[in-house]
C-alpha cells in the first residue's frame, strides 16, 4: 500500500479535486489518501478563532457565512447528481453549524483547536461524496480514530501503527483510504493537531505506520528547488535528496516539508516522492537512503528567529557554564537552534518565544543579555559540504556586503547555517544562486 499526500492547492479547486481522485483511481497500488484542507480554509479558521476569544460573535458569524459561501459554490462545481449533492450540503450543515454553535459557548483553547479541525473534516468528507459519485469504491479512517499525542505531545508511533493497521484491516476489500491530515488527538483525548503545514506529517507517521512502499507529497511544484522559489527567481527541483539532507532542509525553512516529517518515513526506511499535482509527469524529488553525490543541494531560511548573547567573564576557563545554559533552555522545553561560542560569550537562537520572558530572567544571572529579533538563519544543506572544495570561497562572495551575526560551521558536515537579520535574506538567498549554484 502506498501513501498519498495531497496540499491545500490540489484539492483547494473543485477541478484539481476531480484530477487528484483520478490519480488515485489509476494506482495499481491500493492508496491511503492523506488529504489537507482546500488551500485558504486553515487560514479562515485561525482567524475565526482569534474573532471567538476576542468576544467579537458578529464578526466571527460573517467570516464562517463568507467562508461556507465559498463552500457552496465548491460543491456545486464539484457534485453534480441530486443525490451526491445533498449529501454534500449535508456534510456543509454538520460542519458550519458546528462552527456557528461556538458563539454561546464560553472560549477555550480546546474550542480553537475544535474549529482548526473542520477544514480537513470538510475536505475529507467531500471528496469522499464525490469518490461516491464516480463509483470509486473506498473507505474514510477518521484520524481522530488511530492519529494520537502521547504526553510530551509528540506522535505515538506504535499506538498510530496499532490502530491504524486495524482499520486497515478492516477494510482491506477497499483499494482507496482516505483520512485527514494534521488533526490528531493529545493526550487528554482532545481534538488537536500537527501544527501548520502538519498534513506532510500525517502522511510521514501514517507511512510508517503500516509500512508504506511509498509515501508521496503531492503539491503545487515540481520537488524540492535547490532555494526558495518564493524569493528567488531561477531555481530547479532537486532530483534526490537523503533523508538527512531533507530533515535538515524542511527544519530550516523549505516550506514544502513540515520539519517534522521526515523522521517518521526515515527511521522506516520508507522513500518519500515529492511530486507536483499539476504536473504529475514532472520527476519531483525522491527522498530516500539511497548514497547521494557531494555538494550543496539546497538553501532554505528559516524566519522569526531570535537570537541571546551571554556575554560573562565568568565564563573564562570556567567548566560548566553551557551547562547551565542549557539547563534553563531544557527547563522551558525550548529548543536551540544555532550557538556559537566564545572565551567570554555565547550566542545562541530560539524560534519559540513562548518563555522568552522567563528564560531570559534566569540566564540574566549568568551575565549580561543582548537579545536581536527578527533574525533568518539562512542554511546551505548537502552531502559533506563542509569538505567540498570552494564551497567557503564562494560563500565569501555571497555573503560579502550581507551583516552576518552569527555563522555555524561544521556542527554537521552536512550544513552550514548563517544568522542575518530579516531584512538581508532575500539578498543573501539571490545571491547564494549566483555564488553557490552558478545561477543569475
Ligand atoms: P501544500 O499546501 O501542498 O502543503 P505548501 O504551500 O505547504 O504546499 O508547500 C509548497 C510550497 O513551498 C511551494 O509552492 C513553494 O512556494 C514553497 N517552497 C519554499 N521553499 C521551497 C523549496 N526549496 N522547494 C520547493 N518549494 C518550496
Ligand atoms: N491545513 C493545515 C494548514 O494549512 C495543514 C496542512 O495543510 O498541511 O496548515
Ligand atoms: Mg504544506
Amino acid at each position: 500500500m502506498k501513501v498519498m499526500k495531497f496540499g491545500g492547492t490540489s484539492v483547494g479547486r473543485p477541478e484539481r479535486m476531480k484530477q487528484v481522485a483520478s490519480l488515485v483511481a489509476e494506482q495499481e497500488e491500493s492508496v491511503l489518501v492523506v488529504l489537507s484542507a482546500l488551500s485558504g480554509t486553515t487560514n479562515s479558521l485561525v482567524e475565526i478563532g482569534n474573532l471567538f476569544a476576542a468576544g467579537k460573535q458578529l464578526e466571527a458569524l460573517q467570516a464562517i457565512d463568507q467562508l461556507e459561501k465559498h463552500y457552496q459554490s465548491f460543491v456545486e462545481q464539484l457534485i453534480s447528481e441530486k443525490e451526491a449533492r445533498q449529501d454534500a450540503a449535508q456534510v456543509l450543515v454538520e460542519h458550519f453549524d458546528f462552527l456557528r454553535i461556538n458563539q454561546g459557548i464560553a472560549f477555550s483553547e480546546a474550542i480553537r483547536r475544535d474549529i482548526l479541525a473542520q477544514g480537513e473534516l470538510l475536505s475529507t468528507k467531500l471528496f469522499s461524496v464525490y469518490c461516491n459519485e464516480q463509483k470509486l469504491s473506498h473507505a474514510l479512517l477518521p484520524a481522530l480514530n488511530f492519529m494520537v499525542l502521547d504526553q510530551q505531545d509528540e506522535p505515538a508511533l506504535p499506538m498510530i501503527s496499532t490502530r491504524l493497521k486495524a482499520l486497515v484491516q478492516a477494510n482491506v476489500d477497499k483499494k482507496i483510504l482516505i483520512t485527514q491530515g494534521y488533526i490528531c488527538r493529545n493526550s487528554k483525548g482532545e481534538v488537536d493537531n500537527l501544527k501548520r503545514g502538519g498534513s506532510d506529517y500525517t502522511a510521514s507517521l501514517v507511512a510508517a505506520a503500516i509500512g508504506a512502499t511509498v509515501c508521496e507529497i503531492w503539491t503545487d511544484i515540481d520537488g524540492m528547488h535547490n532555494n526558495d522559489p518564493r524569493i528567488v527567481d531561477n531555481t530547479f527541483p532537486v532530483e534526490h535528496l537523503s533523508f538527512d539532507e531533507a530533515a535538515e532542509l524542511a527544519y530550516f525553512g523549505a516550506k514544502i516539508l513540515h520539519p517534522s516529517s521526515v523522521w517518521p518515513a526515515q527511521q522506516f526506511q520508507i522513500p518519500v516522492r515529492l511530486l507536483n499535482t499539476l504536473d504529475p509527469t514532472a520527476k519531483g524529488t525522491l527522498i530516500s537512503a539511497a548514497p547521494v553525490s557531494a555538494g550543496v543541494k539546497a538553501v532554505a531560511a528559516k524566519d522569526n528567529i531570535i537570537a541571546i548573547r551571554i556575554k560573562s567573564s565568568r565564563m573564562l576557563l570556567a567548566y560548566g557554564f553551557l551547562r547551565k545554559i542549557f539547563e534553563v533552555f531544557e527547563k522551558y522545553r525550548t529548543p536551540i537552534d544555532m550557538i556559537t561560542t566564545s572565551e567570554v560569550a555565547v550566542s545562541l537562537t530560539i524560534d519559540n518565544d513562548q518563555h522568552l520572558q522567563a528564560i531570559l530572567e534566569e540566564l540574566s544571572l549568568f551575565g549580561y543579555l543582548e537579545v536581536d529579533r527578527e533574525q533568518v538563519i539562512v542554511s546551505l544543506v548537502g552531502f559533506e559540504i563542509t569538505s567540498t572544495p570552494g564551497i567557503l570561497s564562494n560563500l565569501a562572495l555571497a555573503v560579502k556586503d550581507i551583516p552576518v551575526r552569527m555563522f555555524s560551521y561544521g556542527g554537521s558536515p552536512h550544513n552550514i547555517s548563517m544568522l542575518v537579520p530579516a531584512e538581508a535574506k532575500t539578498k543573501l538567498l539571490q545571491q547564494l544562486n549566483k555564488e553557490i549554484f552558478g545561477l543569475r
